[in-house]
């Protein structure tokens, strides 16, 4: 049950190439992607002869103990934190995964969602593959066991080649780190380097703490990998770029970290800029701005600006709430809203309030969300979404509520106004979403328009890989 009514992230990963310390790193690179993924964390290493690895459930701290890392070591190493898209949450689901093939073990963490998984999964099983989780990352591997070609790189261009969806992923065996991403762009990764060492992160907030420089993202349907340090990176493709691609534009939304390079573009001022379009979308008369903390900050703060009424922080946040109950009557699960986000009277008492909150799902949290500000003593609360309204779920790594569930498929502005209890309501249009980056050819809006660009499941499943 979800209190937050946030689409979840999907996953983290990250990868180090030619470093004493590349299980040390890879574990800071995890901590730093905690956002992405908060059930399940892994991390494998290299000494160049065999690999050594630790899954744990939870966060990336409580999994790696001194002693859990201790017994990790080598110059290479992946990680990978889950939130689960695919597959339930369970330990042998947590990745990375490891196999072992004909040609020695092999390790793979994927962040995003096969459109195809279940049908390349039938596929194998019926010739005879055996599966041992739930994840469409294990059909990679099989595709990979399957080809003919002899060289891995090769091989793992066979299996891109059969699979279609959203995925960025890091992959190595003893002695060769490996990271891709799909034709279409859908989710990020990055390759940074620190002296002579290579790295690989999906967001660039991890190379900050741990000081390398980011060199470029992985460009849309391309394999890279690294065997030395004295050869560098190494490229070669499994598909076309397309001609027009689809980055996931709530990376930007809420996603990513705001002190992350996404698409070659800085989320936190892509972020501010659609708060400023939508003050210039649907301004209001009002004395004080604020965001919900900490996911709409930056798009209040761009409102703020924009609109030129001040900002404040009239909601604290409890960032110690853990597990929630399973079944949650619904005053229950009012109360567990409360329990994360308390008004600031302060700030909000006779005051005419500006509230920004970066999107919509079910609309239940919003409900409550108003109540609270007004038992903070506003007068009047205006709420103000930083994204289009959400109506279509996403099918491309991000968990979002099904389509019955988005309040905004069934119900117009207007009614979810009035049943969240606002006194106006103003979301973010897609033409000002789209002006607020500078190639707005290259995102995916899905969640708000329905186009899906990769066609789902029914229509793919002809398209069988060849084993
Ligand atoms: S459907 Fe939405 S969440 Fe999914 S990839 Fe597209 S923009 Fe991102």
């Amino acid at each position: 049950m979800q209190y937050d009514d946030k689409p979840k992230d999907e996953c983290g990963v990250f990868g180090v190439f030619g470093h004493p310390r590349a299980v040390e790193l890879t574990y800071l690179g995890l901590r730093a992607l905690q956002h992405r993924g908060q059930e399940s964390s892994g991390i494998v290493a290299s000494d160049g002869e065999k690999l050594t690895y630790h899954h744990g459930m939870g966060l990336v701290h409580s999994v790696f103990t001194d002693e859990v890392l201790a017994k990790l070591n080598g110059h290479i190493a992946i990680g990978h934190n889950r939130y689960s898209t695919a597959g339930s949450s369970t330990l042998e689901n947590a990745q990375p995964l490891v196999r072992n093939y004909k040609q020695g073990p092999l390790a793979l963490g994927h962040n995003g969602n096969l459109v195809n998984a279940v049908q390349v999964r039938n596929h194998l099983e019926n010739a005879g593959s055996i599966f041992s989780t739930s994840l469409d990352t294990e059909v990679i591997f099989h595709l990979i066991a399957h080809s003919r070609n002899q060289s891995l790189e090769h091989r793992i261009l066979d299996a891109l080649r059969s699979v279609q969806g959203a995925y960025s992923f890091v992959c190595m065996d003893t002695e060769t780190l490996m990271g891709a991403r799909d034709a279409y762009g859908f989710r990020p990764l990055w390759i940074g380097r620190m002296k002579d060492a290579y790295v690989l992160s999906s967001e660039t907030c991890a190379f900050d703490v741990v000081e390398a420089e980011p060199i470029r993202e992985v460009d849309p349907g391309e394999l890279i990998f690294i065997r030395s340090v004295r050869r560098g990176l190494e490229s070669m493709r499994f598909h076309k770029r397309q001609s027009e691609l689809s980055q996931c534009i709530f990376e930007y939304i809420y996603l990513a970290r705001p002190d992350s390079i996404m698409f070659g573009e800085s989320v936190n001022n892509t972020r501010r800029e659609f708060g400023r379009q939508l003050a210039r979308e649907h301004p209001v008369k009002a004395d004080v701005v604020i965001p919900v903390p900490d996911s709409a900050t930056i798009a209040a703060l761009g409102y703020a600006e924009e609109s030129g009424i001040p900002f404040d922080l009239g909601l604290s946040r409890n960032t110690f709430v853990g597990r929630s109950f399973m079944n949650p009557t619904q005053d229950i699960r009012e109360l567990m809203v409360k329990v994360k986000l308390n008004p600031v009277r302060d700030v909000l008492s006779g005051k005419r309030v500006v509230v920004v909150d970066d999107s919509i799902m079910r609309g239940t949290n919003s409900r409550t969300l108003v109540k609270i500000v007004r038992q903070g003593g506003a007068t009047a609360v205006h709420l103000r979404i930083a994204s289009p309204p959400n109506k279509f779920p996403c099918f491309y790594g991000v968990d979002t509520p099904t389509r019955g569930e988005l309040i905004a498929s069934s119900h117009t502005i207007e009614d979810i106004r009035k049943y969240i209890r606002a006194d106006s309501l103003g979301y973010l249009s897609i033409g000002g979403l789209l002006q607020s980056v500078t190639a707005p050819r290259d995102f995916c809006t899905t969640c708000f328009d329905g186009e899906y660009p990769i066609p789902l499941v029914e229509e793919v499943s002809e398209q069988l890989p060849l084993i």
